[in-house]
Parts: C-alpha cells; structure tokens; sequence
C-alpha cells in the first residue's frame, strides 16, 4: 500500500526524498591501462577529469592504470559501487576478465565515456565497437579542422556555439554513424592531414552520444593532445558527456 495515504488529510504533503544516489557521491571509475601505443596525455587526462569532477561536485574518481587494476576493479566486484567508466586514452586489449559481462553491465544501466583512443581499443572485438558505435580506421598527422555542432542543446557541445575549430589528431572511422547514434560534433571535409581523403568534402563523425541498452554511451574522437585537454573548452565538452552518461 502507498504511503501517505491518509484519510482526512488534505496538507500539501513536502516532496520526499529521493532515495538515489546523488551528484556527490558519484564514483567515476577512470581507466588508462594501454596495451597498444601509449599517449603522453593520459597524466593530463587523469588529472583533468579528476578536477572536472571536483570543482563542479558531479562525481569523484577511483583510476584504474595497469593490468594488475584491471583484472581487480573490471569485474562484477569492482564496478559494484561504480555508476560510470571512463576509458581515458586506453589502448589495445586491456584484459578485461569477462568483456562481455562489462558490457553487460554498462547496459544493466550504467555510463560509459570514451575518451579518443578508447576507439583504438578492442578493435578486434565487435561487442565493444557495437558499444562504442564505430570502428577507427585510421589517422593521419595532426591537423586543424573546423568541428560542427551536431546538436546545440546537449551538455557536451552546446557552449561551442557555433563551432569548435580545434588542431588535433583527426580519426578516420569505418562510416559516418549519423543514422545510428546521436552526433555531437562533425567535420564536413577531412583535414589535410596527408590521408588519401585530405581536403575533400566528407561527413566525418568527432563525437556522439548513444544508448547501449539501459546504459548511456559518450564518446569523443578529440584528446589526443596535452594542448587539447588544456583547453577550457574541450574540458566542458568532458565534463558534459560524462555528467550525461552519469544521468539516469
Ligand atoms: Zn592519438
């Protein structure tokens, strides 16, 4: 039976209290084990999303760095307290125990944020690349494109205003995913970046939002550089795709 319901009373009732977690107690778990080509970003990666978290109280942060932090806090057991991953420049095949059991786990409901080589990670393994919503292809050198605001409300892009011209290194992907996730930033002509397409007009997805069953899904191509994650601007674009894969 319902609480509250009591005969004769017509107060206005205050609202409860929502029993769920709130902001302040979020636990972000920030992975950046590689087993593939390492960024030297990854120091400045940790210590950006860390204070993201800190100085706009929307979550706090356990990392995960090696192999050993892997197999202990990738499981059923080390994501128990866990509402998010991030996969922060991670590389290669981590090792993760049971893969799909992670995957399962993000699409019981949780956040999963992938942060530009999060796309150069488990490329062997279709379940992760249907998770992440691509495949990378490539890259060539690093190279400025004019980025373009695929959605002007969300939370990840929305100050960009009317777009992000950034020097980066720019991922190639198997296809322009337009039609099967939430596009966030684009680029409509590949960057001269001495690839075979350089110059030419193309649709080139930077960054989206998904869903993976009941679990929430960011992702970026940007991060490959420590000028990138200095730039206040990207920061946001951090913190907004994290804070909305934390939303349930
Ligand atoms: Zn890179």
């Amino acid at each position: 039976m319902a609480l509250g319901v009591t005969a004769g009373c017509n107060e206005e009732r205050a609202t409860p209290i929502a029993p769920t977690a709130t902001a302040a107690n979020r636990r972000v778990l920030v992975v950046t084990h590689t087993t593939g080509f390492r960024h030297s970003s990854i120091s400045l990666a940790e210590s950006v999303i860390e204070q993201l978290g800190r100085s706009s109280g929307a979550y706090s942060v356990v990392f995960c760095r090696t192999a050993a932090d892997v197999a202990r806090l990738l499981t059923p057991a080390g994501l128990g307290d866990i509402d998010a991953v991030v996969f922060a420049n991670t590389t290669g095949n981590l090792g993760i125990p049971d893969l799909q059991g992670f995957l399962d786990w993000v699409a019981a409901g949780h956040g999963f944020a992938g942060m530009h080589s999060a796309a150069d990670t488990y490329r062997d393994a279709p379940t992760y690349l249907a998770l992440l919503g691509n495949e990378l292809v490539t890259h060539g050198d690093q190279a400025e494109v004019n980025a373009r605001v695929e959605n002007a409300t969300h939370p990840a892009v929305a100050h960009f205003g009317g777009g992000y011209r950034v020097l980066d290194e720019i991922y190639r992907f198997a296809q322009s995913n337009r039609a099967s996730v939430n596009l966030l930033l684009s680029v409509d002509r590949a960057p001269l970046d001495g690839l075979p397409d350089a110059g030419q007009p193309g649709d080139l997805p930077l960054a989206w939002f998904k869903t993976h069953g009941a679990g929430r899904v960011f992702y970026t191509a940007l991060g490959h550089r420590e000028e990138v994650w200095q730039d206040t601007r990207f920061q946001q674009h951090v913190l907004g795709g994290i804070r909305w894969a934390l939303e349930r």
